[in-house]
């Protein structure tokens, strides 16, 4: 299959990783991220009008080195600051030099469109949201932007099953997708859905990487093992959003808690991948995760606009 923007990111986001030279020497395991980690992204992004994020849980998660993602230009073995300090909180992401301008001062919905030949044509670089429905995808938008209603729009009737585009800050957008899954719809329209969205992750040029949401309050679905397999296979560029990690099971009903939910996953799509794909964990209750996925977007971002 070609993917004709696989020029622009894929060959560096997805082949350009460090030399294996660079993980000889360090531990095999990174304990991620206790309060010890990085409060960058707080200071980065919060402005002074918005309250910062409220206090996130540990994660408690044990990332393997070569599990991180390492954006292109960016050296893990640099000693001058620890590596643990460089990982964006709740994520496997090293910030590289490119994280910066990270801050939404400007948003506001463009159109809708039913084709990827009817989507904006500024060549401003882009970023969808995709996921099952319900997975907290329109919450997760309001909060990205700050504006409680604003993904309302693309939840119109007639707009549900459009792309929708944000504009952010005049520079770059925010694509909303169709939600998938939606058990009551009728089997043609699902399977339509799926060619619509696939036919733009392989044909839209401006795409700088896919993110996609994933339940994490809950075991992972078929459905969303599939649709991330797919994405890896076909080298779309993905970054996965755990969503609802404020919800957490009691152990004693046999729930798992979101990170271990967030490792299963990693687990089961990772030969699917040549590399670990960026994950950051969310929640829109908290704000946990906010401007991490806004530090995390500015960096591909940034990558993406100098090459
Ligand atoms: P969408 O269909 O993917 O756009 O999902 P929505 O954003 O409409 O959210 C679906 C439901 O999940 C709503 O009841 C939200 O209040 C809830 N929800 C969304 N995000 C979170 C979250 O981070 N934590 C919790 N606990 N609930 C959430």
């Amino acid at each position: 299959m070609v993917v004709t923007h696989l020029p622009k990111l894929h060959t560096h986001f997805f082949i350009s990783t460090p030399p294996p030279s660079l993980y000889t020497h360090h531990l095999s395991l990174l304990r991620i991220p206790k309060s010890t980690l990085t409060t960058a992204a707080t200071a980065a992004t919060s402005s002074t009008t918005h309250p910062p994020p409220i206090s996130t849980p540990d994660t408690h998660i044990q990332i393997p080195l070569q599990n991180l993602f390492v954006p292109p230009e960016t050296d893990i073995s640099a000693t001058s600051t620890p590596l643990t300090a460089r990982i964006l909180k709740g994520s496997n992401i090293v910030l590289s030099k490119y994280a910066n301008d990270a801050q939404v001062v400007q948003a506001e919905f463009v159109k809708s469109s039913v084709r990827t030949e009817d989507c904006p044509s500024d060549g401003l670089p882009e970023f969808a949201l995709v996921g099952r429905s319900n997975v907290g995808k329109s919450s997760l938008l309001n909060s990205l932007v700050r504006r409680k209603r604003l993904a309302l729009t693309s939840k119109k009737p007639g707009k549900t099953q459009c792309i929708n585009h944000f504009r952010i800050n005049d520079s770059w957008y925010l694509v909303d997708l169709p939600g998938y899954g939606y058990a009551a719809a009728p089997q043609e329209l699902r399977t339509d859905w799926n060619k619509f969205t696939k036919d733009y992750f392989q044909s839209r040029s401006t795409l700088v990487s896919v993110f996609l949401l994933v339940d994490a309050s809950i075991p992972a679905k078929k459905i969303d093992l599939e649709y991330a397999s797919w994405l890896g296979e076909n080298q779309i560029p993905m970054t996965l959003i755990f969503t609802k990690c404020d919800k957490r099971k009691k152990k004693k009903n046999g729930g798992k808690r979101p990170e271990e939910n967030v490792e299963d996953f990693q687990g089961l799509i990772r030969d699917f991948f040549q590399t670990a794909p960026p994950w950051i964990m969310t929640s829109s209750v908290s704000n946990q995760g906010r401007d991490e996925i806004l530090l995390h977007m500015a960096q591909l971002r940034n990558y993406w606009l100098k090459h």
